[in-house]
């Protein structure tokens, strides 16, 4: 392959050829393609700046549907994995949510800002949140949902877990949610967790049972819903595994009161947790019909016990989707065409003229070995390319 020129901070016009395209069922023969800007373009005319692509293949910018942002460096990593746009589950103050957007040459962010817990649950305990993300009564979820939509959030967050919000909450979330025609995206990593959310009539269910698998009956309401999976098994393993001791200890002296939340919330469970549950009701989603994205949880937080890496994260999602039974065409749709349509982002997802540049080129065939999709030669965001600061 030609040698790159450096590093242009504006996106220009140039056309890649002889390059296999994803189209979103498989890959094209070679041909050539045009980028205009930030879009793709069909003007094969337009630009002297030919890249010669020949023996590689090209894949619309991935996405992951479950991250946690904390900083511009966490779009660096993203992009370096290519991975051109995340969706952000959980972030606040908005200030922070709204800095990160609109980056040029970074991933593009969606974000569900600050999301609805109870006092009491596991991460009302964990995490720093503020008054306000306490739901104790479904009165208060209009009001929730409007100071969400206030401060640009895109999509609603509640987090569905015992001890959490009730039953009556998360329906009234979810009900303001979509009078004002914003998707719900609930958190459940336990099998009662996940019941109630379904019974909200969420949208998007993000983790998997880690203690009892989700039968075919469950999965089939969910195809009769609607309702989308993002099972992060990244993390669901992670969080299957025993926790080392130091840091265990370190929490029990620290943080008393989030290891007294662990220990109910894991009583509340059908049966022990394991990461077989969480990866067998994938699969009983998949077989299902139910439309399985790929999203890892990745997050950076300083008393975490799991350690889930942005952008890298997102191909060893990949690999789990695999090893749980999805195709790897499908585990590549589930980070591309998938999210794109259920979560509204029109513009990109899939290569064709007038969509955003979002670019990823491979030395290898991913939807032939999976793997491959860690075969990274270049990326573009929105048409410019990432080049890791140096
Ligand atoms: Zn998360």
């Amino acid at each position: 392959m030609e040698q790159v020129e450096p590093t242009s901070a504006v996106a220009r016009t140039f056309i890649l050829k002889n390059v296999r395209i994803f189209h979103g069922a498989g890959f094209t023969e070679c041909q050539s393609i045009a980028i205009t800007g930030d879009k793709i373009g069909n003007n094969l005319e337009s630009s002297s700046e030919i890249i010669d692509c020949a023996g590689y293949f090209l894949i619309p910018g991935l996405i992951d549907a479950h991250v946690h942002l904390q900083h511009e460096g966490h779009l660096h990593e993203l992009a370096r994995h290519g991975v051109t746009t995340a969706l952000d589950m959980a972030m606040w103050p908005a200030d922070k949510m709204n800095g990160l957007r609109g980056k040029r040459g970074l991933p593009d962010i969606r974000s569900a800002g600050l999301p609805v817990t109870a006092a009491g649950s596991v991460h009302s305990c964990m995490l720093p949140l503020p008054k306000e993300a306490l739901l104790s009564h479904p009165d208060q979820a209009e009001a929730f949902v409007q100071s969400r939509i206030t401060e640009g959030s895109d999509y609603i967050k509640v987090i569905s877990d015992v001890p959490g919000p009730t039953q009556e909450t998360l329906n009234a979330v979810s009900a303001a949610a979509h009078i004002k025609d914003k998707l719900v995206v609930a958190h459940a990593s336990a099998f009662t967790p996940f019941n109630m959310a379904l019974e909200a009539n969420v949208d998007v269910i993000t983790h998997s049972p880690r203690d009892k698998v989700v039968s075919g009956t469950i999965a089939q309401r969910m195809v009769k819903n609607d309702v989308i999976s993002v099972p992060t098994l990244t993390m669901m393993r992670a969080t299957s595994s025993r926790p080392p001791i130091g840091a265990v200890l370190g929490m029990a002296i620290s943080k008393p009161s989030v290891l007294s939340a662990i220990i109910r919330a894991k009583r509340s469970g059908q049966g022990p947790q394991t990461y077989a549950n969480a990866r067998d009701s994938v699969a009983a989603m998949y077989r299902a019909g139910v439309p399985v994205l790929a999203g890892t949880d990745c997050h950076e937080e300083p008393n975490s016990f799991f350690d889930v890496k942005h952008g890298d994260s997102l191909h060893t999602e990949l690999e789990l989707l695999v090893e749980a039974g999805l195709s790897p065409l499908d585990a590549l749709r589930a980070a591309t065409v998938l999210p794109a349509k259920h979560f509204r982002l029109l513009d990109r997802g899939i290569i064709t003229e007038g969509k955003r540049a979002d670019l990823v080129l491979l030395r290898g065939d991913p939807t032939n070995d999976i793997r491959a999709s860690r075969t990274i030669e270049r990326v573009w965001c929105g048409g410019i390319e990432f080049r890791r600061p140096v």
